[in-house]
């Protein structure tokens, strides 16, 4: 498996590799290098029409194929990423400019799990049988929606592509998916794997392009039952406002701005170590990543002080050496945005305790695309800066006084996502618990994750949960059949 120079990525419809009708293509740029190093589709509306029509014509057949042989198939496509981890990690890297740790620990192994864990889960997936009295019986039928869409963001690209396309086709749907036109790469080598372990034509369509042309076809397709989509929650709100009048399903898992709780009688060293990583690992840009760290006032001084010390020392690099631990943003628009954050946050008071600015580079990553980590000090609660979403290796850092202090600033922003909260103390971590606005709570850890539990967030940060036996309920239709009972 690999990627020729200036490759052109196809899409991927009715089981072949197709040039987009209009012949268009779009620059895909290597983050690290900020040069063109291959091409993306820009498909159009009738390309999406193709591949509604190639899943339309495939899901009769593979809604009835057996649980087992539909598993087989992703088992296949598991094995194929494992066999070719380390080429995917290595492209990842190039695509997105994570750091090829990152994509080899994380990105391609969740890749390969995903498939993996959804293939053995949908043989635990059971329906439910109500016994009214002896009047009746009910028990529920699960059936596949139909054609799904699947519109997947660009940070974590493999790994929340096949997050959302393996539920789905486990559960007898058959699937026209958008990856981020950022950083499709992988997406594309997905399909050639699909391709040599023969997934049925038109079981899964990929079509590639930009989110205004593609993704809101997809959504606004009539054919098209429902959405799962992951990204922005700008783009959620687009994506609510195309779908709701056609009463379509949703799953909209979107943006956070995550607090980390640091309480005095923590773990010091494993909440510091933790915080630093669940702030800046892939340079901050997971939904779930720490952006606002607030500390209990007797602790502040010395975790500011060693927090800042760590950050200093996680230098920006070439995504592709092993030792980086700090690659490239994804784009320079990207990479500007959040640089005026940081602008932003020195109006509106805060200080910069390290960071702050553009990392530059030499050599070959002369026209990357880095910014140094920034810890930012003395910001209002109710500040942009500390209010939105920046998506990116910036964390602000905070002292509370108190328990009650801290859980009102955890939850006021409109975002509810994930949270993390460093204490030794029993009571007060199941207290945390109950009264955080989010959907993830961490208790003296981050990213730990059991592809069973229920994800995403509340208020603006989602509507819905996907993983485990949630995403299959997503991805079906219950129908209720209630059975008169004879009494004797
Ligand atoms: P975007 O919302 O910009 O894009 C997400 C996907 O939607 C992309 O494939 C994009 O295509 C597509 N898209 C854009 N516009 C439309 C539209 N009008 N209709 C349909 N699809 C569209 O998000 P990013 O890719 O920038 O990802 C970063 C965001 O994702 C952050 O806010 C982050 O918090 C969130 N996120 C949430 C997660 C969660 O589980 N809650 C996990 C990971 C990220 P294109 O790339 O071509 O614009």
């Amino acid at each position: 498996m690999s990627v020729e120079q200036r490759e052109k990525i196809q899409n991927y419809i009715q089981g072949q590799l197709k040039a987009p009708i209009s012949g268009k293509y779009l620059d895909n740029f290597n983050p690290a290098t900020g040069e063109v190093y291959s091409y993306i589709p820009d498909s159009e509306e009738q390309d999406v029409v193709e591949a509604v029509q190639s899943a339309k014509r495939a899901f009769h057949t593979w809604s009835k194929t057996p649980v087992e042989t539909r598993s087989d198939f992703l088992l296949k496509i598991a094995k194929r990423i494992e066999d070719n981890a380390e080429e995917l990690a290595r492209i990842e890297s190039i695509d997105n400019g994570k750091p090829i740790s990152q994509a080899r620990k994380v990105d391609i192994p969740r890749a390969s799990k995903n498939f993996r864990f959804f293939a053995s889960a949908i043989f635990h997936f059971a329906s439910e049988c109500h016994e009214t009295d002896t009047k009746a019986l009910n028990y529920t039928l699960r059936h596949p929606l139909g054609v799904v869409g699947c519109i997947s963001p660009w940070n974590l690209p493999l790994y929340l592509f096949t997050w959302k396309i393996v539920p789905a086709l486990a559960t007898g749907n058959c699937v026209v998916a958008k990856p981020s036109e950022m950083a499709p790469m992988t997406t594309f080598l997905l399909s050639k794997i699909c391709m040599e372990v023969g997934l049925p034509e038109g079981v899964l369509n990929i079509v590639h392009g930009l989110g205004n042309k593609v993704g809101s076809t997809i959504t606004k397709a009539p054919e098209i039952s429902a959405i799962s989509f992951t990204g922005g929650t700008q783009t959620g709100k687009e994506i609510a406002l195309q779908a709701a009048p056609q009463f379509k399903k949703l799953s909209l898992e979107m943006g956070g701005k995550n607090p980390a709780l640091i309480f005095s009688d923590c773990d010091y060293e494993e909440a510091l170590q933790e915080t630093i990583r669940s702030s800046f690992a892939n340079q901050g840009q997971i939904c779930l990543s720490t952006s606002r760290i607030f500390v209990e006032k007797s602790l502040y001084a010395k975790f500011r002080k060693d927090f800042v010390d760590g950050v200093k020392k996680l230098t920006c690099g070439d995504p592709l050496e092993e030792s980086t631990q700090q690659g490239a943003l994804i784009s320079r628009s990207h990479m500007d945005r959040v640089l005026s954050y940081i602008r932003l946050a020195k109006e509106e008071g805060g200080t910069i305790l390290c960071g702050g600015s553009q990392a530059k580079m030499e050599g070959r990553l002369k026209n990357g695309w880095f910014v140094n980590p920034t810890v930012i000090e003395g910001l209002p609660m109710e500040s942009r800066a500390n209010q939105e979403e920046i998506f990116g290796p910036v964390v602000t850092i905070t002292p509370f006084d108190h328990e009650n202090q801290a859980l009102t600033w955890a939850n006021q922003t409109p975002y509810g996502l994930a949270t993390t909260v460093w204490t030794r103390d029993l009571c007060r971590a199941h207290r945390m618990a109950r009264e955080i606005c989010a959907g993830i709570i961490w208790m003296n850890c981050w990213m730990q994750r059991d592809l069973r539990t229920p994800f995403g967030g509340m208020k603006s940060s989602g509507v819905g949960r996907e993983g485990g036996m949630e995403i299959f309920r997503f991805f079906t239709e219950p129908k209720n059949v209630c059975i008169k009972m004879e009494v004797l």
